[in-house]
């Protein structure tokens, strides 16, 4: 269903979840727009589902412990789509450039930090994603080498209404502190039905076949040199290109569904 009212359209969608649903709706481009440019869309739509997720938390008696000013995940490897990728360099080109200059400082100190605690070479080489022994102990090795992720300021993030997704979505009910020490100290992470910055990272890799579709945040500076605009493969009219990322979440759930059916067999 559609709306149109001026240049811009509002369309409502419900993705099944379970028994559930997600209902939402969202105000795209009527016109031309590409997945880049309906990021904002996307993250106010990632919001809402965790808004609603941390509220029923609250509700069964296990609140979500991560509060302002708590930057222990911030250490950690981000993953970020490549399109997020872009809209943070359209974005950084629109600071004034000492601010620009700032920040291009702070990503190169934090890979030289990360170099020096041979984290670098072995970001390159293993795949994160992979369930393996070895991915798992590079993800601690990064967080334990302590190296803040350079939009950290005063452990608060300092792009907090743009961040992406993958920040918006890594949410504990443990308390905050043992973020800080997961070797040790227990991790209870919130798992969400719904996981908005898996499907722009797959929609990455299709487009990108001989890469992952994502970078490690800390590698933002470099990436923007390149001057790719992963979005402009994905465009279409603002209902469209939110019609490609939907459909994409919907067949992710009936998956995870199948897989689920499939090992309770
Ligand atoms: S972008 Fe913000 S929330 Fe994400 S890791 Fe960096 S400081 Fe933390």
């Amino acid at each position: 269903m559609a709306e149109q009212v001026g240049e811009m359209v509002t369309v409502e969608f419900a993705v099944g979840i379970g028994d559930g649903q997600f209902k939402a709706s969202a105000t795209v481009p009527a016109g031309q727009t590409n997945l880049t440019q309906i990021l904002p869309v996307l993250q106010s739509l990632s919001s809402s589902f965790i808004e609603g997720v941390t509220a029923q938390l609250a509700e069964s008696g296990q609140p979500v412990s991560c509060r302002a000013g708590c930057g222990a995940c911030c250490r950690q490897m981000a993953p970020i789509s490549i399109f997020e990728a872009e809209a943070l360099s359209a974005w950084i080109r629109t600071l004034p450039e000492a601010r620009q200059e700032q920040l291009a400082s702070r990503f190169h100190q934090a890979l030289v930090a990360l170099g020096a605690a041979g984290i670098i070479d072995r970001m390159v080489e293993e795949d994160w994603q992979a369930e393996t022994e070895s991915a798992r102990k590079l993800a601690l090795d990064y967080l334990y080498a302590r190296v803040p992720c350079p939009l950290l300021e005063e452990e608060s993030c300092s792009i907090h209404p743009i961040r992406p997704l993958i920040c918006r979505e890594y949410l504990v009910t443990s308390p905050p502190e043992h973020c800080a020490d997961p070797a040790h100290l227990q991790v209870v992470p919130v798992h969400l039905p719904l996981n908005f910055s898996r499907i722009l990272k797959a929609i990455g890799k299709e487009l990108e076949q001989d890469s992952r579709g994502w970078i490690p945040l800390v590698f933002l500076f470099a990436w923007m040199k390149s001057g790719a605009r992963p979005g402009d493969a994905v465009a279409g009219t603002g209902p469209q290109v939110l019609y490609e990322f939907v459909k994409r979440m919907s067949e992710a759930v009936n998956r995870v569904r199948a897989n689920d059916v499939a090992g309770g067999e």
